[in-house]
């Protein structure tokens, strides 16, 4: 198997950098006209800057407002707004959703794309895949892309302006990169990309999971007082970059597993991506019995921030016992990662991983009330 490692051409990370967005741009030689995917709010708040940025750059741009799901309909709707603005360039500006559908729209159109993400909740945006989900918001299929963005731009203002939830998720991501990448390093197991894992990319990972563990608590706190920290610009980084390219370039497994597996269950149907993956990192390191120096560590850790480590806190207070015996077939799906681990994995093994998890995350909470 060969080695393979993919990431966006160019990161751009800092405070007000959407100044700086046609500048970049140009340096890549990207050349307008562009197209603009945003929902209302990044619209209203970005406008003014873009007009400055890719003016003084330049290049001439509409913009495009989401519809609010990435859905076949919407991605349709954003090719055609490109057709017929001869667009050069897609820009998505926004949060996953926003990104996965400039994604998949800039991909049929073979046009490059510039991810703009205006929260750091999850390491989508640095990847070459969307997830595309019915108008009513069923998960359909995943798309997977020839490239990996072209420019990925974080304003770190931007970030530190958004709601706190919403970054403790993407902690909840980025806390699962190194232990999943780690488990498809050692197992010798296809990453995301049909590659064998490189130094560099397990290297990411383990600083992605150092980083949260320095700053996470201090990156938090930037946000109370809407204020760009060196913390909060290390964990943004570690959220976005360090977790994407890690989960990318070395694989998933069991967390995002369980992950998919617990979105059978409806009751988890208001928790964040990071927030379930959160608790699926939990399960799997029950699952692969790890010594408990490790699980004191990311207990800790979640608990710190806000991070899930009980079923209650992913909506789950209640879990019949069919629901969890859905929930650990999902798990266990075909070709679900958890396929990765180094051992057979059962849907009966997942239940019981999942209240032992479960079961360690409220003691840990009694102790620590
Ligand atoms: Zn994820």
């Amino acid at each position: 198997m060969l080695s393979i490692f993919c990431s966006p051409s160019r990161y751009t990370q800092g405070k007000d950098s959407t100044a700086s967005l046609g500048q970049e741009m140009r340096v890549l030689g990207l050349d307008g006209p562009a197209l603009i995917v945003a929902s209302a709010s990044p619209i209203a708040r970005l406008a003014g800057r873009w007009r400055t940025s890719l003016g003084a750059a330049g290049i001439a741009y509409t913009v495009h407002r989401f519809g609010g799901e990435c859905s076949p309909k919407e991605i349709a709707q954003v090719e055609e707004a490109a057709r017929a603005g001869r667009s050069q360039v897609i820009i998505g500006a926004g949060g996953g959703k926003v990104l996965d559908t400039a994604r998949a729209a800039a991909a049929s159109l073979t046009l490059p794309v510039v991810c703009c993400p205006t929260l750091a909740s999850s390491d989508a945006p640095c990847s070459a895949l969307s997830v595309v989900y019915s108008e009513t918001g069923e998960f359909l299929e995943y798309r997977i892309y020839r490239r990996n963005p072209d420019l990925v731009l974080v304003d770190t203002q931007v970030v530190a302006e958004s709601p706190p939830r919403l970054l403790i998720a993407g902690m909840g991501d980025a806390l699962a990169t190194w232990f999943e990448a780690k488990t498809c390093v050692a197992g010798r197991v296809k990453n995301m990309r049909g590659g064998a894992s490189t130094l560099s990319a397990a290297a990411l990972a383990e600083l992605c999971y150092r980083t949260l563990l320095a700053d996470g608590v201090a990156a938090l706190r930037a946000l109370e007082t809407r204020t760009v920290t060196p913390a909060l610009e290390r964990l943004v980084e570690a959220n976005t970059l360090l977790s994407g390219l890690g989960f990318e370039s070395s694989g998933l497994a069991a967390a995002h597993a369980v992950h998919n597996g617990l979105t059978a269950a409806p009751g988890t149907h208001g928790f964040f991506h990071g927030e379930k993956v959160g608790f699926g990192l939990l399960v799997q390191l029950v699952l692969e019995r790890q010594p408990s120096d490790v699980m004191t560590e990311v207990l800790g850790f979640s608990s710190a921030v806000g991070l899930p480590v009980t079923l209650a806190q992913v909506g789950l207070a209640e879990l019949p016992r069919d629901v969890l015996a859905a929930v650990a077939a999902r798990a266990t799906a075909a070709g679900e990662t958890i396929h990765n681990e180094p051992f057979p994995v059962e849907a009966p093994m997942v239940a019981e991983a999942i209240l032992a998890a479960d079961a360690l995350g409220r003691d840990w909470q009694r102790q620590h009330s």
